[in-house]
């Protein structure tokens, strides 16, 4: 098929796009606030009446009518209360106000506290009154937003600065993307869960631990399953199409490379998915597998090592998860870090390299033994990508393991 052999040419980008563009977000419910932190939003979000609502002062000080300031003492006639209706200003007066005070009927600015001298009931100016310009420290009705202009848009993560928004325009149930459902399958005769107590020969499972921790406190997300399978193909297939018609996702590890023993690209086929990308030039994870189920459920067959786990669910696994979680970007803005002069290195494949963050944005290897090497990544912040041939090392993108 044309997308097999599409691999030589192209991007691990441009591979992880040709896959996204195949997924469609979840469904949009609608929810009260309290339970929409962290969601994305579906619809925008417009503005219901002016903000500021009214002209309010933006400072504590006086509100004052310019053609007054000559005089050399301004008496004060009384005090702007919060929260209450705008009062008017007496020509020849000032009244004191605070911030987000309404400003008075008449008042053409606030003069700020530290710049007049108090004098009990009235105010003496300590600068010219040329200094004082129509509009100073007022903020006027509607110049943050117009009643009916949009606010927000859709996609957009509710975080801190869009709840405030959310409040002032009285969104109290906000329409947002349901929770993307995920489902783990982990898959190996050589493994036990890390709970047990394993022989030589056998391993405790870190890569369900690792999905699960990246993914089973974001917001967004909602962890369905985590099972596991042996490897056999009866076994991946029956829990694969278990989880295929509980979730929008399934993230499968090992058995994807091309051992007798590796079942599931079969799996996947068998169970009617299309596979988009199978192999990638990528340092580790290369056997990456990405396919799109019947009802559209992202599948990814994460190559084993735990270090390829964790560097494709968060390299290329994440974006998948946004996608269907209906974010606008597949990727939030991605800080740059310089790579330390000594770890500066290139190969012929698109290279993942863990790295600590220096305070100054530099980035350091952490000295690794490869992709098996989950002692050393545990050490590490996130990790770089450093494209085939690379010889500037001065902005790599960079991917910390949280979201
Ligand atoms: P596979 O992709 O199944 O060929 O696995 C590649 C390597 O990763 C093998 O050495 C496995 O033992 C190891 N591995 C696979 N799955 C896990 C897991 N869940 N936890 C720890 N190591 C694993
Ligand atoms: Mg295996």
């Amino acid at each position: 098929m044309g997308t097999a052999t599409k691999q030589h040419t192209e991007t691990p980008a441009d591979a992880l796009v040709r896959m996204l563009q195949q997924l469609q977000p979840v469904e949009v419910e609608t929810v009260p606030a309290s339970s929409a932190w962290g969601r994305v939003l579906a619809e925008p979000v417009r503005a219901d009446r002016d903000n500021p609502p009214a002209s309010v002062s933006a400072m504590d000080g006086y509100a004052v009518r310019l053609a007054d300031l000559n005089a050399p003492t301004l008496p004060v006639c009384g005090e702007v209360a919060i929260g209450h209706e705008p009062l008017v200003l007496p020509a020849g007066h000032a009244l004191r106000i605070f911030t987000g005070g309404c400003i008075p009927a008449g008042c053409e600015a606030v003069i700020r506290r530290e710049d007049v001298r108090e004098l009990g009931s009235a105010i003496e100016l300590r600068v010219s009154p040329q200094a004082i310009r129509p509009g100073d420290n007022i903020r006027y009705q509607g110049e943050n937003a117009k009643a009916g202009q949009q606010v927000l848009a859709a996609g957009r993560q509710i975080d801190a600065a869009v709840a405030s928004a959310l409040a002032a325009f009285g969104v109290s149930r906000p329409r947002v993307f349901r929770r993307v459902r995920v489902g783990l399958l982990i898959t190996g005769d050589e493994l036990l869960p890390p709970e047990r107590q394993p022989q030589p020969w056998q391993l405790r499972d870190s890569n369900g631990w690792t999905l699960q921790s990246m993914l089973s406190t974001v917001p967004w997300i909602e962890l369905i399953r985590c099972m596991r399978a042996v490897d056999a193909l009866p076994a991946i297939s029956s829990s694969l199409d278990q989880l295929l018609s509980r979730c929008d996702a399934v993230f499968i590890t090992g058995g994807v490379s091309m051992g007798d023993h590796d079942y599931v690209p079969a799996a996947v086929r068998d169970l009617g998915c299309r596979v988009v990308f199978r192999k990638l030039p990528i340092r580790p994870g290369k056997p990456l597998l990405g396919a799109v189920g019947p009802q559209g459920q992202a599948v990814l067959g994460l190559p084993g090592n735990p270090v390829s786990v964790a560097v494709t669910a968060r390299r290329f696994g994440v974006p998948v998860l946004r996608v269907l979680a209906g974010f606008s970007t597949a990727e939030p803005p991605r800080p740059v870090v310089r790579l330390n002069e000594e770890d500066c290195d290139a190969i012929k494949l698109w290279w993942y390299r863990p790295v600590c963050l220096d305070s100054d944005g530099t980035a350091r290897c952490v000295p690794n033994m490869g992709s098996g090497d989950l002692a050393a990544t545990a050490r590490s912040d996130g990790f770089v990508e450093i494209a085939p041939g690379q010889s500037n090392f001065d902005s790599l993108p960079f991917w910390p393991w949280s979201i």
